[in-house]
């Protein structure tokens, strides 16, 4: 059986720096950030594509999802817009065979060093990851600002 390291990170197998957990969702920061904040949402229950869910919970991760940018916005992390993707299926360029929902925060001036590592990432280049203790802090600043959605 091959193992998912989302399906770890639902089970608490494996680390991840939280903003929010659910019944159905889980939110947390990406350790290879295009932009600093960049947040996954996914789905509790392991997926590859968007229409294997039902589609209460995709409806509750996109709902999940748009708390996610607004708690981002109000984190005073200089936020300024946001590109939010979601690639469904390893056709589409999927690296983690787990639905996850991408919420990258823009801040003005930064289009030339996110181009660089969006095209790294479409080449599978990731980098380094982002130092824990970064992460941490940033999601805790960023839960601060956190409500579920209706
Ligand atoms: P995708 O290319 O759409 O499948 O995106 C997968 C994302 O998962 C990438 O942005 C990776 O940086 C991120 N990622 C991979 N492993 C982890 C992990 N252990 N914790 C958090 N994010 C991860
Ligand atoms: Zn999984």
């Amino acid at each position: 059986m091959s193992r998912c390291i989302f399906c770890d990170i639902v089970s608490g197998g494996a680390e991840a720096s939280l903003i929010h957990e659910d019944a159905y969702c889980s939110a947390f920061l990406d350790l290879y950030p295009i932009t600093p904040g960049h947040a996954l949402v996914i789905p509790r229950r392991h997926a590859v594509h968007l229409h294997e869910l039902p589609q209460a919970e995709r409806d509750h991760l996109f709902a999940v999802g748009y708390q996610v940018l607004e708690a981002q916005r109000s984190a005073g992390i200089g936020w300024a817009g946001a590109n939010l993707f979601l690639n469904d299926g390893p056709a589409s360029g999927q690296h983690v065979p787990h639905v996850h929902l991408h919420l990258l925060p823009r801040r003005q001036g930064d289009g030339r060093r996110t181009l660089i590592r969006f095209l790294a990432r479409v080449a599978s280049l990731f980098g380094r990851p982002c130092p824990r203790s970064e992460l941490d802090e940033l999601a805790r600043r960023v839960r601060s600002g956190f409500s579920p959605p209706d």
